[in-house]
This record gives C-alpha cells, sequence and structure tokens, in this order.
C-alpha cells in the first residue's frame, strides 16, 4: 500500500492529520523523480514528511487547529517549508496539534482529539501529537514540530520516537504562527537520530527574515552520528530524579546510562537548583507572549468572523470569543493579568528573573559536563480525558522539558523501551549549538 492509503486506512482512528494533501504530494513526488532521473542526489530527494499545521503552506490551510484559523489559507510558505521543498521533499499534508501549540495531550484541537497509536485509548502528547502519531503509526517516516515547552521532546517520547528541538535561533521561525516567540523552535520528529539528522540539516539555518535566527555555519548532522561516545561526561541531575517520577521510567533511564557507560561515557551527579520554579516562571511567560501573539487575530484581518457584527467591538469580541478554545482564552487571560500595569513587576519581570537562573544553572552544569541526562516525562500516556479538568496537572508534565526553551539550549528525547506496552522516552540536553552531539549519542544509543 502507498503511504496515501495508508493514511485513508488509518487516520479516521487516529485523527493525526487535518489536511491531507494527495494532488500535491504526487505532483512533488514527480517532480522529485525528475530530479532523481537528471542525476541529483540529494539526500531528502523525493522523502514524504508532512508538517504540523502551524507551518504556513502556500495554497493550502495553515489552521493552527484553531477554529479561528479554519478557513486560513497563506500566501506564502515558511522558511521550513520552503526550504524542505527546495530539498525534493514531498508533503503529504498538515497535522493535528493542540490550538495554537498549547498544551501536552494534542485534546484542544478544534479537529478533534489525537490518539496515540500504541493505544488509541491514550494521548499521543502534544503540542506535537499529529506529527508524532502519524509517524509512530508509519503513515510517514518523519514529520516538522515545534517545540516551545517540550511539544517535539515530550510526544516523541510518549509515541517511542526520537526529536530533537535546536538551539533557539537554529531554526527559522518565519512563517510559524507564533506562540511564545522567545521560546518557540521548529524540528523534526521521526523514528531514528538518523532520520532526524536527515531532516534537521534540510530545516536549519540562517534566515535573515528571522530576526533571532542565528548566523553560524550549520554542523554536518550526519557525519556527527559516527564518532564514539569515549570520554564523554554525562550529567545526571539530581532534581530530574525526585518526586513526581514514575519509578519505572525512573529504571529505564538508568538503563540507557549503563549502556553509554559502556559505549565510553563517564556519570556524574549534578544539580539545577533553580528547576523547581521552571513551571510557574514558564506558565507566566509563554501565556504573556501569547497573549501579545494572539491579538492579531481580531476578525478583522484574516480568519474567522463572527455574525452580523453590530459595531466594531461586537466583531472584535464575538470573533475571538466564538473563535478561540477554552485553554487559549485561558492562556490569553493569564498572560494579559501578568503583563498588565501593577502585576507586571510581581508575575512577568519576577519570571524572566528566574528564567535567568535556570539559564545560569546549566551554564554551571556544563563547564563540568558535555551532556545532561534524565526522563523526557514523568509520567507514561495517559488517557484522553483523564486531565482535562485539571490543567495545571498537564501542566506538571512539562517539568523536565520547559528548563530547555527558558534557556535556548537544544534537547533531545530518544526511545528508552516500553512500560506496560507504552512508550518511554529519555532526554538529552546539550549546550548552544550541538545539536550534532545531541543527535550523535542517540544514534550511538540507538
Ligand atoms: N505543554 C506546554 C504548553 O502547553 C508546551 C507546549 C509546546 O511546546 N508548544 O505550553
Amino acid at each position: 500500500t502507498t503511504l496515501l492509503e495508508r493514511i485513508r486506512q488509518l487516520d479516521p482512528q487516529l485523527n493525526s492529520f487535518i489536511t491531507v494533501t494527495a494532488d500535491q504530494a504526487l505532483e512533488q513526488a514527480r517532480a522529485a523523480d525528475t530530479r532523481r532521473a537528471a542525476g541529483d542526489t540529494g539526500v531528502l530527494l523525493g522523502a514524504p514528511i508532512a508538517h504540523k499545521d502551524l507551518f504556513c503552506t502556500k495554497g493550502v490551510r495553515t489552521s493552527c487547529a484553531s477554529k479561528i484559523l479554519d478557513n486560513f489559507v497563506s500566501p506564502y510558505d515558511a522558511t521550513v517549508v520552503e526550504k524542505l521543498a527546495a530539498a525534493g521533499t514531498v508533503s503529504l499534508g498538515k497535522l493535528n496539534m493542540d490550538e495554537f501549540a498549547m498544551g501536552s495531550a494534542s485534546e484542544s484541537s478544534y479537529y478533534g482529539a489525537v490518539k496515540n497509536p500504541w493505544d488509541i485509548s491514550r494521548v499521543p502528547g502534544g503540542s506535537s501529537g499529529g506529527s508524532a502519531a502519524a509517524v509512530a503509526a508509519r503513515l510517514i517516516p518523519a514529520a516538522t514540530a515545534t517545540d516551545t515547552g517540550g511539544s517535539i521532546r515530550q510526544p516523541a517520547a510518549l509515541t517511542g520516537l526520537t526529536g530533537i528541538k535546536p538551539t533557539y535561533g537554529r531554526v527559522s521561525r518565519w512563517g510559524m504562527i507564533a506562540y511564545a516567540s522567545s521560546l518557540d523552535q521548529g524540528g523534526p520528529l521521526a523514528r531514528t537520530a538518523e532520520d532526524c539528522a536527515l531532516l534537521l540539516g534540510g530545516m536549519a539555518g540562517f534566515d535573515t527574515k528571522d530576526s533571532t535566527s542565528i548566523d553560524q555555519p550549520l554542523d554536518d548532522y550526519l557525519a556527527a552520528l559516527a564518532k564514539p561516545l569515549t570520554g564523554l561526561r554525562i550529567g545526571l541531575p539530581q532534581e530530574y530524579f525526585g518526586a513526581g517520577l514514575d519509578n519505572r521510567i525512573a529504571d529505564k533511564v538508568m538503563a540507557v546510562v549503563e549502556e553509554l557507560k559502556k559505549l565510553g561515557a563517564t556519570i556524574k551527579e549534578i544539580s539545577l537548583p533553580n528547576m523547581q520554579h521552571a513551571i510557574p516562571a514558564y506558565y507566566v511567560i509563554a501565556p504573556a507572549e501569547a497573549s501579545s501573539n494572539l491579538s492579531r487575530f481580531d476578525g478583522v484581518r484574516f480568519g474567522y468572523r463572527c455574525e452580523n457584527p453590530t459595531d466594531l467591538t461586537d466583531l472584535y469580541k464575538r470573533s475571538r470569543a466564538e473563535g478561540f478554545g477554552a485553554e487559549v482564552k485561558r492562556r490569553i487571560m493569564v498572560g494579559t493579568y501578568a503583563l498588565s500595569a501593577g502585576y507586571y513587576d510581581a508575575y512577568y519581570l519576577k519570571a524572566q528573573k528566574i528564567r535567568r537562573l535556570i539559564k545560569d544553572d546549566f551554564s554551571a552544569a556544563f563547564k563540568d559536563v558535555d551532556l545532561i541526562l534524565g526522563p523526557t516525562t514523568p509520567n507514561l500516556a495517559w488517557k484522553l480525558g483523564e486531565k482535562n479538568a485539571d490543567p495545571v496537572s498537564a501542566y506538571l508534565e512539562d517539568i523536565y522539558t520547559i528548563t530547555a526553551n527558558l534557556a535556548g539550549i537544544p534537547g533531545l528525547s530518544m526511545p528508552a523501551g516500553f512500560i506496560d506496552g507504552l512508550p518511554v522516552g529519555v532526554q538529552l540536553l546539550a549546550p548552544y549549538f550541538q545539536e550534532a552531539r545531541l543527535l550523535n549519542v542517540a544514534h550511538q544509543y540507538q
């Protein structure tokens, strides 16, 4: 069967795609064949992928899984989409996600929840749950995704995949619909580190259209995979193994540590003392930035507009009230509150100070170790709906991933086996711009 047939047969159960672009895919595949016949040996030529539905795609709906963008067709391609198309990839469509990437379960989509292919009564993680479910179910070999607080790494962990969040600024954010601009970063989700290296090589690089893009040469991610791990110094932060972590996950993580030791790594216990403040800081900063970014969805310029507005204020109010889902509204309200005069110092400024302390924790730790290792998530994939009544219980699931976004460092999650048939992930964190090292270690382990 072709991948398009597989999507048709299996995706009704998983709901990983929002839009399937069959005609465009066949056109791109034929173009790739022509290039191949003409002697083009590009590593991504003809590779089937799909994009998280917050990357703008020219002529194809880009919804962000929100009713407010249900009818939005972008007039241009995101840099990531453009670069991957130029490399000859074949896009099969747009992938489901949490609305505006706000969530950890992919349940907040306007188009319905995504299911975990390992157990369809459970969540695939989020917010890139559609990307993860589609790759885990072998509907596509790799997908684009984004990570603001863990949205590449956490779904990778919960679906048994490898995913990397690059250093902030390594992958262009141009055309990637913003959630929290100082934290958002695009990256690949795939089965192996090798596939991630291939896709990241096609996504990353300097872009003059993104003012936070960094003008630094790209490493050869593929060439780095083969490097032996002899002498690699790995730090295990004590804060990553404390209360709240499922013991069975801790055991799996330690089994990976034993394997890495056999491959030549040395282990050191370290401390990241400010980690306990990461969740409150993140859940002030991310909503604050979101409340500002999402002010552009006003029912006037693009997207959903309410019917029969009585005046301009009514148009703004009802378009946004009807267009945004509950979690998005919650974040807009929290963020607006945290930024308002009188509360700014107490919340937003305080959170920014904590952010600096977290960054400093990592800088201090990386003086003694090359990489930091721990669990990606404290728990296994949970049941659909289980955390809906209590948003904070879902926020707590981000404890191990959000620090990398606050500091801007790269992080990778790789599969580390199964517990009761459900995948477990191990996370590796590295200093700025050491994506190649992360992929190298994951590849050597795999
Ligand atoms: N779960 C986090 C949030 O809801 C992270 C989401 C993300 O990385 N996009 O904000």
